[in-house]
């Protein structure tokens, strides 16, 4: 048997205790229950990573639905991609919000539309996943009251997982939600000079 170098006995020791840290973590996570996951922050990848969470749950065949608070362009790869799976209901908000409307009234009944429709799904317990992608801007811009989206959140049914992206989050939804992590722009190419590409933006 080969003898281990006290370097090598050291990481050992070091790995075990570790591992005992952890199963004392595991072990105590018992609770079985949906999560309200966030996705904040300037970083590329806020959409993209809740899609990919989506694509998870899709994997175990776990019913699913999409939300588009904010329709940037009309076609994406991930519609593309999920519109048609038969466990996807993907919903784009009307002639919702976009960066380019100057319609405050059209997008405020487009938000409310929206709304509806997803405090609908939050009471219906077929869904097991649901993507509120940019819903945070609504808030933002004063175009949904954050207090009836929270009180929805905390009545959903108790597995039901829910995810939702934008750059600024209220803090009522951060107060109520179990997971929240911040994408920070370290760097981003578009401000290198490099065009958004198919694939990559949209
Ligand atoms: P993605 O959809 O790629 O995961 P995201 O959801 O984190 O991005 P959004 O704020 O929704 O980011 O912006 C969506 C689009 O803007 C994407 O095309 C993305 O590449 C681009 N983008 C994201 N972050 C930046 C940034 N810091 N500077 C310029 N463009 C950005
Ligand atoms: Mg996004």
């Amino acid at each position: 048997m080969k003898l281990m170098s006290e370097s090598e006995d050291k990481h050992q020791q070091r790995m075990a205790k570790k591992k005992a840290i952890v199963d004392e973590k595991i072990a105590q996570a018992q609770e079985e229950r949906g999560v309200l996951i966030l996705l904040k922050g300037n970083g590329k990848g806020k959409s993209s990573s809740a899609l990919g969470t989506m694509a998870r749950s899709l994997g175990y065949g776990k019913k699913c639905a999409v939300i588009q608070f904010i329709k940037g362009r009309n076609e994406t790869g991930e519609m593309k991609f999920f519109k048609d799976h038969p466990l996807v209901d993907w919903h784009v908000m009307g002639h919702g919000f976009t960066w380019e409307t100057q319609d405050k009234s059209q997008d405020i009944a487009a938000a409310e539309k929206a709304w509806a429709l997803a405090g609908q799904l939050l009471q219906d317990e077929s869904y097991d996943f649901l993507l509120f992608d940019e819903m945070s801007y609504m808030f933002k811009y004063g175009y949904l009251d954050v207090e009836p989206v929270v009180k929805a959140l905390q009545a959903r049914p108790k597995m039901q997982n829910v995810m939702i992206t934008g750059r600024t989050m209220a803090t009522p939804l951060q107060d109520i939600a179990d997971t929240i992590s911040t994408v920070q722009e370290d760097r981003h190419a578009f401000h290198l000079g490099v065009k958004a590409q198919e694939g990559i933006e949209f």
